[in-house]
């Protein structure tokens, strides 16, 4: 099975990945954890370029290369886990793209899809979840020394949060409150995996 964990910067995915890992650990499920952007060499030296405050990159630049390191993700560890029958938990996959650069960047949710149609080869997740945060608490929760990303303020972020709440639906994720404790917030995960 392939999970997914969606929203915004400081909602919380690194540390429910991590309680999700452990329960399926638990549970005796083979699985792997993967974040974006990166978790393959290539990927990680993509990351670099994508966070460094210092690099210059176009919207459209900056869409390609959160694309090519997902394709290398894909290609390199998801695809071949799920063949085999590990589970993969994703912290960000596609979804990521058509709200920060789709529609925070402004560069459309449709171009965003298809080139990310194309990275992925199609492959989707059977469940993705949204942890949904309000910007004021997000933006709280975020690190002081900020990447690239990270300072673009205010108006960004209300659009990535909401990017991701009008396109909860046509993807099928499980919205989830942010504001919720780390527990609570566990167990409305568990309960929504497929276990069969
Ligand atoms: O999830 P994490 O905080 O590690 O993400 C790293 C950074 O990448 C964040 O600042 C996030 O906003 C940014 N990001 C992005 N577009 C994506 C995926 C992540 O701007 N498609
Ligand atoms: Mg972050």
């Amino acid at each position: 099975k392939f999970i997914v964990i969606e929203g915004p910067d400081g909602a919380g995915k690194t540390t429910q990945s991590k309680l999700l890992s452990q329960f399926l650990h638990s549970k005796g499920i083979k699985y792997l954890y993967t974040r974006e952007p990166g978790g393959t060499k290539t990927g990680d030296k993509i990351r670099d370029i994508l966070l460094n405050p210092e690099s210059k990159i176009s919207n459209m630049a900056e869409c390609l290369l959160y694309a090519s390191a997902r394709a290398q993700l894909v290609n390199e560890i998801i695809q071949p886990a799920l063949n085999e029958g590990t589970w993969v938990i994703a912290d960000r996959y596609l979804h990521s793209s058509i709200v920060y650069q789709g529609m925070g960047l402004d560069l459309g949710i449709d171009i965003v899809e298809d080139i990310n149609k194309i990275a992925t080869t199609g492959l989707m997740p059977d469940v993705t979840f949204l942890i949904d945060l309000d910007t004021n608490t997000s933006l709280g929760r975020i690190n002081r020394s900020k990447d690239r990303i990270e300072s673009r303020g205010e108006v960004y972020f209300r659009k990535v949060r909401e990017g991701y709440l009008n396109l909860a639906e046509k993807y099928g994720m499980i919205k989830i409150d942010g504001n919720k404790s780390v527990e609570e917030i566990s167990l409305e995960l568990i309960k929504n995996i497929p276990l069969k």
